[in-house]
């Protein structure tokens, strides 16, 4: 097996009693796109601190190409870093702030230009070294922001809500531009994030951070179609948050009470009759159509509703029904769907697989 880009062993961080980072254990590999994602205060930014060497753990250890680094501070870490807020230098030009890393390590001037001029290749902006931050957009900022975290051929890349102060036209373009930055380099990115569609489109693997603890860790599909934790399935999950009853279980399948609709679910390991179920249902896993048209499927749900809005968002649209005991689903289905009207019935279909069942937590 070769080593690790990067590995944590147990790593634990407490401020004021405040558990920050709780006994974290990861492998990242060369060339992995590995994404942090969880919610405000989760401790995504403190444990990429502790990778950094910008803060020390109270417990366990970092190792990066096999060596411990622990104890090491960031400079000989072999590690670059792009911030939210850019930090550009505002009265230094592009290609000082750029090569602000290279003169710290007190590389020839030769040397310095060769890796300005490759990063700033790199990142397109080739011709913009003698300008000042404040002649840039927020996008090129970003750029010349990932050019420095780069210049110095880091062997990891750590990378803290880069993308969060751009609109969004300009934050899809950068997930397009880091994905090709990260194959390009072939060294391994960690990405912290709050955004789980984010996380989704740039990485290949991620782990779902939950008061300092990771809640489930893996390759993103996994995580997205097979949510260990309720947390997870919340968390990543679809617009439609089922809470019921269970009634009881029929050869493997729950049944639930939703509001006085009966709903065939996947049973949940730890749960018995009478229990509140949490049913996270995604919303591109529903069939949406006039009544009557779908041939019967054994066990599938079958539900009538009216259609009270559609929302055109491109190749899909969001539709939303109101079922018959009031509740509302929001179904993600092609946009070209011109029998479908709104004020107009409709019936919902789906398998008890398109979502997962937790049992229910007090929020
Ligand atoms: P956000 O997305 O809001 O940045 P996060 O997931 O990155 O959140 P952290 O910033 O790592 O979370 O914070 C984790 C916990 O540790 C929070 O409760 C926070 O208040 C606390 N914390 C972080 N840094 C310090 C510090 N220097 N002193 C005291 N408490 C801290």
């Amino acid at each position: 097996m070769p080593e690790p880009a990067l590995k944590l062993d147990q790593v634990e961080k407490t401020f004021d009693r405040i558990r920050a980072v709780d006994k974290v254990s990861l492998d990242v590999g060369q060339g992995e796109f590995f994404s942090l994602l969880g919610p405000s205060g989760s401790g995504k930014t403190t444990l990429l601190r502790i990778i950094a060497g910008l803060e020390t753990p109270g417990n366990g250890s970092v190792y990066i190409g096999g060596r411990d680094v622990t104890r090491l501070p960031p400079y000989v870490r072999g590690i670059g870093m792009v911030f939210q807020d850019f930090l550009l230098l505002p009265h230094k030009m592009v290609a000082d702030n750029i090569t602000f890393p290279l003169k710290m390590q007190r590389l020839p001037r030769s040397r310095q230009k060769e890796q300005l001029d490759w990063v700033l290749s790199l990142v397109r902006m080739e011709g913009y070294g003698n300008r000042y931050p404040h002649q840039l957009s927020g996008g090129q900022k970003q750029r010349v922001a990932l050019a420095r975290g780069l210049v110095a051929r880091p062997d990891i890349l750590l990378l803290d809500e880069p993308l969060a102060n751009l609109d969004l036209e300009l934050r899809k373009e950068m997930e397009v531009e880091m994905r090709r930055f990260q194959a390009e380099l072939d060294i391994p990115f960690i990405y912290v994030t709050h955004n789980q569609e984010e996380a989704l489109t740039l990485s290949s693997r991620m782990a779902v951070m939950h008061n300092g603890k990771f809640e489930q860790v893996g390759a993103k599909l996994e995580l997205y179609s097979n949510p260990q934790t309720r947390f997870v399935a919340s968390f990543l999950g679809s617009p439609n948050h089922i809470r019921g009853k269970l009634k009881h279980v029929d050869s493997n399948i729950g049944r639930m009470d939703w509001k006085g609709i009966d709903l065939a679910i996947p049973m949940p390991s730890d749960a018995n009759g009478g229990a509140e179920i949490d049913y996270f249902l995604k919303h591109e896993k529903i069939h949406v159509q006039p009544p009557g048209q779908q041939e019967p499927v054994q066990g599938m749900n079958r539900l009538v509703g009216k259609l009270r809005d559609i929302i055109f968002k491109g190749q899909h649209s969001d539709y939303f029904v109101i079922l018959e005991n009031g509740e509302e689903l929001v179904v993600s289905a092609a946009t070209d769907l011109p029998e479908l009207k709104i004020r107009q019935p409709v019936e919902v279909s789906w398998l008890p697989e398109a979502g997962d069942a937790f049992l229910a937590q007090g929020d």
